[in-house]
């Protein structure tokens, strides 16, 4: 995916596809889901998978709705990887089984993010720890997948303090945890309370991998403080999501936006709209498309990429100890002058591959 993204900008990093727009719970503050949708059919399904890996996409992320109504979710997960794509699902979690995560071992998929917003339900969220205890073990002794536990802070949550409780929690587990935080209902930042900022802070220290959000300081300490940030979104290009009709739009918070159907979907689209500016920029959340633009900053400057995000965290923590993949870029693109020459080596070699 990295040497993919080095390579060339004319490409979706990830493609977020809906196969069922239904959910089984209803969160109050969510704006993806209906309760009556039929899943889309499977060969329709796998059409578009094969438009998106025609586009060149990377990531192919299965969302919903709650993904796992689909009754064919399986052939689907095994013909994103049969298409080489990395395969990865959101999901609430309540399907999961012992059964389930053994079905989802042999469809080869690659990662999972299950989200859970409070210790004990409540009438916000039925994504409950206490609920979805049991399947974070499940998932820690079968998955042979990447396992991401997502908590969010912000909007009518309670307890903040519940997301440390969930975070600790994954990590008494070896599953990995991530923040998030609430939007309204396009996309927009709603600032966090002063108690609520430092518990951000205090699970973003757990967060190790590379293109994690918490690596990407510049944009989540404004976001927690409810400034605005300056950056390009390149949603429609680099990001796209595909609803149930099979309309390509920048993201789940701007359906409608550019609202064109997969199939005629081209290059041309991808460049042109990765580079329309987007007015919701400014105070956007949708930390996933700002991974994409932390992989398109690493590409244009990666020394400056890299010791922006290096001293940043040092700031607000002095313990900061930056992942191994992290350590490892940082030896080849800022450390000494033959280095240097290293890294355009690294850089040459990885744009040279596709
Ligand atoms: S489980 Fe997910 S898709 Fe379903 S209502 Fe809650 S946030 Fe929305
Ligand atoms: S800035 Fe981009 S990702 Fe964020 S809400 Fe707007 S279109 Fe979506």
């Amino acid at each position: 995916m990295f040497a993919r993204a080095m390579h060339s900008r004319d490409h979706p990093i990830v493609a977020q596809i809906v196969p069922i727009r239904r959910c089984n719970l209803a969160c109050t503050y969510c704006n993806e889901f209906d309760a009556t949708s039929l899943p889309v059919p499977l060969p329709e399904m796998l059409h578009r998978i094969d438009l998106l890996a025609a586009l060149g996409t990377t990531i192919i992320t299965l969302s919903g709705g709650e993904p796992m109504l689909h009754p064919e979710l399986d052939d689907i997960i095994r013909h994103i990887r049969r298409r080489g794509a990395i395969a990865t699902l959101i999901t609430n979690g309540y399907f999961l089984t012992r059964e389930r995560i053994r079905r989802f071992n042999k469809a080869g998929l690659d990662y999972l993010q299950i989200s859970i917003d409070n210790v004990a339900p409540d009438e916000t969220s039925k994504k409950s720890l206490k609920v979805l205890g049991r399947k974070l073990e499940l998932l820690a002794a079968h998955a042979t997948f990447v396992v991401t536990v997502n908590s969010i802070l912000g909007g009518p949550l309670r307890n903040p303090a519940d997301a440390v409780t969930i975070a600790e929690r994954a990590r008494a587990l070896g599953l990995t945890s991530t923040v998030g935080i609430l939007h309204d209902g396009s996309g927009h930042l709603r600032p966090l309370a002063p108690g609520q900022i430092s518990i951000y802070e205090r699970i973003l220290t757990y967060e190790q991998s590379l293109f994690s959000f918490a690596q990407y300081d510049r944009f989540q300490r404004n976001i927690a403080l409810g400034l605005p940030n300056d950056w390009h979104c390149r949603a429609g290009g680099r990001f796209l999501y595909v609803c149930e009709d099979g309309l390509v739009h920048y993201c789940s918070q701007q359906r409608g936006r550019p609202g064109i159907p997969l199939g005629h979907y081209t290059i041309e689209h991808l460049k042109q709209e990765a580079a329309r500016p987007k007015p919701c920029a400014p105070y956007c959340t949708v930390s996933c498309v700002h991974q994409a633009a932390m992989l398109d900053a690493f590409r244009e400057d990666p020394r400056g990429t890299l010791t922006g995000m290096i001293e940043r965290r040092r700031q607000h923590n002095l313990a900061y100890r930056p992942p191994f993949v992290l350590k490892a870029l940082t030896w080849a693109f800022l450390d000494g002058r033959k280095r240097r020459v290293l890294s355009k080596l690294a850089l040459y070699f990885l744009r040279a591959r596709s």
